[in-house]
């Protein structure tokens, strides 16, 4: 087990602590007590890794007290704004010499091939601490249009007690989402990882407290949904509640807040992204790559999945017949293995709903070009690359979002019709389309609903641009880019009248 100040640990030694069963997540409240603790399990053999806490509606009112006071007290809130970005800047620099070890936790804890914990999610995570560090004092306030007889300014302000509750799919990365942002603003904050993933949170606060946050302005409370997410939701003193995770849940955050204190709430959610390939794409390995990264990165448990393929009906047969050839080289194993590109399945609950949609979608009439088995390696939840061709829009594979490695393929013959199907969905989170007529990416561009477009290849941004959702994937604000501090902020207007 690592203790707060123990020096980076490799990925093997992490590896090997899981092998033991020393990894641990607990409760980080200031004046709380310890929670009782569950087994936390791997997705890779469903072995038990370690211990995590199940924390309680108490925790969460305990966390949110010392929350409160913190704010009022100014401890954090009003440390100038550079010191703040000092302080970021330092845990971030702590977070890069513990990189190796996050991401192993990450891989181990959600099962995410390590080449990509070590590759993409950690050094976004980083990336995302510094960029924020870096905008704190940077942000100004404006001066009202009064004439000569007033003055006006509006500014903002630090909104207070923030509740941040997480999805398993990019454990840290979701974290720094949420965390940079609500805590440079001044704001003190609360996060629930998901139960399934507790490790990395409770590792990179750690070193938040061993770079200078104070303990009450950044605090952890493990445990379930129903428990300690639903006491986040309801609880009087939080200002607002940013959350990822599931529509299903998202809507539930709504109801919380109605029901307590009108706290603001913040959902980013689920998607059921199109993929456009017009009559005039070229087919290079390039744009086969992005399509698949699109599809199947990260086990397509991603919210921004490109998990429908709309293409002319000219160019099917080409497109299907590169796509299955480049789909060979991803290797399905355990995610330890540098080479592997897809892992298990989060838990068994979720390999049954993705095997169920698999079997739906043959029973609705779907073709199968590819996949469509589970493999029985470790934990026995990992599921192939899975295509399937014909799908219409009225079948489920259509409307519903899998979250597993499930590809829907679907024909259309003009432009209005790719739009009007890439449209035909409740969600509208991301989009890709590839071409190379520039005046049809212009009108595709703007006639898509949804957050993010890419052209000609598959992107989420980056840490500068906003990330959020049309429809039921988002709700009352974006993350990343600077629009997210709007998330954690207060608009105040002061008159000076004479
Ligand atoms: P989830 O909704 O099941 O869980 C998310 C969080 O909500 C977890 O911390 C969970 O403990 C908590 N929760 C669960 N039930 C709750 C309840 N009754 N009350 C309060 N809190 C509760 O989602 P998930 O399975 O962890 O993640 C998958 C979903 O997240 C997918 O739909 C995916 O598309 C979405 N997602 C969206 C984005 C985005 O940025 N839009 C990013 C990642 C994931």
């Amino acid at each position: 087990m690592t203790t707060a100040n123990s020096s980076p640990l490799s990925v093997q030694q992490v590896f090997e602590l899981a092998k033991q069963g020393k990894l641990f997540a607990g409760n980080l409240i200031v004046g709380g007590k310890p929670a009782k603790t569950v087994d936390n399990t791997t997705p890779i053999d469903n072995s038990v890794i370690g211990q995590i806490a199940d924390g309680t509606a108490d925790d969460v009112d305990v966390a949110v007290k010392a929350a409160r006071e913190c704010f009022e007290s100014g401890e954090w809130k009003d440390k100038h704004p550079a010191e703040r970005k000092r302080i970021m800047q330092a845990w971030a620099r702590l977070l890069e010499a513990h990189k190796d070890e996050l991401s192993a936790l990450d891989c181990i804890d959600a099962g995410k091939p390590i080449s990509e914990c070590l590759n993409t999610d950690l050094p976004a995570t980083i990336e995302t601490f510094n960029w924020y560090a870096e905008s704190v004092d940077k942000v100004f306030g404006k001066v009202a249009p009064t004439g000569t007889d007033a003055f006006s300014w509006v500014v903002k302000e630090p909104i207070g007690v923030v509740g941040a509750v997480l999805p398993w799919n990019f454990p840290a990365q979701m974290f720094a989402w949420k965390v940079a942002p609500a805590l440079i603003m001044g704001n003190s904050v609360i996060v629930k990882p998901a139960e399934l993933t507790s490790l990395s949170a409770y590792r990179m606060i750690e070193l938040a407290y061993q770079a200078g946050v104070p303990k009450a302005a950044l605090q952890m409370v493990c445990g379930r949904g129903e428990t300690v997410g639903q006491a986040i939701g309801l609880h009087p003193d939080i200002d607002v509640v940013s959350f990822t995770g599931s529509t299903e849940v998202g809507r539930l955050f709504l109801q919380y807040s109605a029901q307590s204190n009108l706290k603001e709430i913040v959902l980013e959610l689920g998607g059921k992204s199109p993929q456009i390939v017009f009559d005039d794409a070229i087919l290079d390995d390039d744009a086969i790559d992005n399509m698949l990264a699109a599809a199947f990165w990260n086990m397509s448990e991603n919210c921004s999945c490109g998990s429908r393929l709309l293409v002319h009906h000219s160019k099917k047969a080409e497109l299907l017949a590169k796509l299955t050839e480049k789909l060979g080289a991803w290797q399905l194993g355990d995610p330890r293995d540098e080479n592997v590109s897809l892992g298990p399945m989060i838990e068994q609950a979720h390999f049954d709903k993705v095997m169920n949609h698999i079997k739906t979608a043959q029973n609705e009439g779907a073709k199968l070009i590819t996949g469509g088995h589970s493999v029985n390696i470790g934990s026995g939840w990992y599921v192939e690359p899975t295509i399937f061709d014909e799908v219409d829009s009225q079948m489920t594979l259509f409307k519903q979002e899998v979250f597993g490695p499930v590809l829907a393929v679907t024909t259309f013959d003009v432009d209005n019709d790719a739009i009007a199907l890439a449209n035909d969905s409740d969600y509208g989170l991301a989009a890709s389309f590839y071409t190379q007529n520039l005046g049809r990416a212009l009108k595709v561009a703007n006639a898509i609903k949804a957050g993010t477009v890419s052209i000609n290849g598959f992107s989420e941004g980056d840490i500068t641009t906003p990330f959020g959702g049309y429809k039921q994937s988002g709700f009352g604000g974006r993350d990343n880019g600077l629009e997210a501090l709007e998330q954690y902020c207060q608009t105040k207007t002061v008159w000076v009248v004479r």
